[in-house]
């Protein structure tokens, strides 16, 4: 599997970016680097160069942080001081087969690929990838349990909210570690699952009775679960992890008056294993591009 002859941009990021520009100069890509002028290491293969100057028209992908960029345009790079955009203007200059790809979107980005017809991927709503960028997650909650209590995870009784990709293997982990797992969910057959891993099952409408003996709360669910009316229910030592997206799935203001510790944990992989959560997504990008230009070629 090699990408000899495509042209791949890699446009801003942070160290997770590192990974996937290794991966591709290995597999043979031609890659431009905007936004890594900064970056003291270079790699044979890839030449840096800026958004004003890097020629689109025989672009085959673009490649975006994982953030894509903000809801301006803009995109985010750690090895760089440059101003870069993501515009109409440009993308409609790269050829009718060249393929966006991101991490997560915004509606800027949506209504700009929507706008230009390109190819547009977002790589973490692939169950593939949101499951392996569960195991960085997993271990970074367990880092946040540890620096925010005073007792040991192993004996502890932890209720995890939701049984999704990230809450199975944030129960799995726990429940190894040694803590009493319960786990909340709605679905009948997730509540099969849970007891067949072992651990006990509850239904998210029992969660306010559920969390009265409970240690460390950790929601995974992106809707508001973690009400005034449970928090109230929760013993004063608790911990709320919540590790749902922005805004999360906990009502901060009360856990606060309550004097109840909740944090909010966006981008744990990106945190406590950038080289992980870079390969991760470098693997399966180059399985992506590889199938790009395997079918460009089935067609010519
Ligand atoms: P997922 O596989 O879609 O799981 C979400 C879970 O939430 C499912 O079990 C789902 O149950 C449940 N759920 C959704 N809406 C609900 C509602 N209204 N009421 C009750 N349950 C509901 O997602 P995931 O990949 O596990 O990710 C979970 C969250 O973590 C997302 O917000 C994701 O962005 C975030 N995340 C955070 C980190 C981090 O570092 N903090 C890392 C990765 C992901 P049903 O099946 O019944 O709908």
């Amino acid at each position: 599997m090699m990408l000899t002859g495509m042209h791949v941009a890699i446009i801003g990021g942070d160290a997770r970016q590192l990974e996937v520009i290794r991966k591709l100069t290995e597999l043979d890509a031609k890659l431009s680097l905007i936004g890594f002028d900064q970056l003291a290491h270079s790699f044979t293969g890839a030449t840096k160069t800026s958004i004003n100057e890097i020629d689109v028209s025989d672009l085959d992908a673009i490649i975006l942080p994982v953030h894509g960029t903000n809801l301006e345009g803009k995109v985010n790079t750690v090895f760089s001081n440059e101003k870069i955009a993501i515009t109409e203007e440009m993308l409609l200059k790269t050829p009718k087969h060249c393929t966006v790809y991101s991490g997560i979107s915004n509606s800027y980005l949506d209504d700009l690929m929507k706008a230009v017809n390109r190819k547009y991927v977002q790589l973490f709503e692939r169950d593939d990838v949101a499951i392996y960028n569960s195991i960085p997650t997993a271990e970074g909650t367990i880092m946040m349990v540890i620096q925010h209590t005073d007792f040991t995870i192993h004996g502890s009784r932890v209720a995890v909210l939701g049984l999704g990709r990230v809450g199975m293997t944030v129960a799995r982990t726990f429940a190894a570690l040694g803590a009493k797992v319960k786990v909340g969910a709605r679905r009948t057959e997730h509540l099969a699952r849970i007891l067949e891993m072992g651990l006990e099952p509850f239904h998210l409408q029992d969660l306010e009775k559920e969390v009265r003996d409970i240690d460390v709360c950790i929601n995974t669910i992106p809707t508001l679960v973690v009400t005034a009316s449970v928090i109230s229910k929760m013993p004063a030592h608790t911990l709320i992890i919540d590790l749902a997206s922005k805004p999360g799935g906990t009502d901060f203001r009360y856990a606060e008056k309550r004097g109840i510790k909740a944090l909010l944990a966006p981008g744990l992989p990106g945190v406590v294993a950038p080289k992980t959560a870079g390969q991760i997504i470098a693997n399966v990008l180059s399985q992506l591009l590889f199938e790009d230009l395997n079918k460009r070629k089935g067609k010519v």
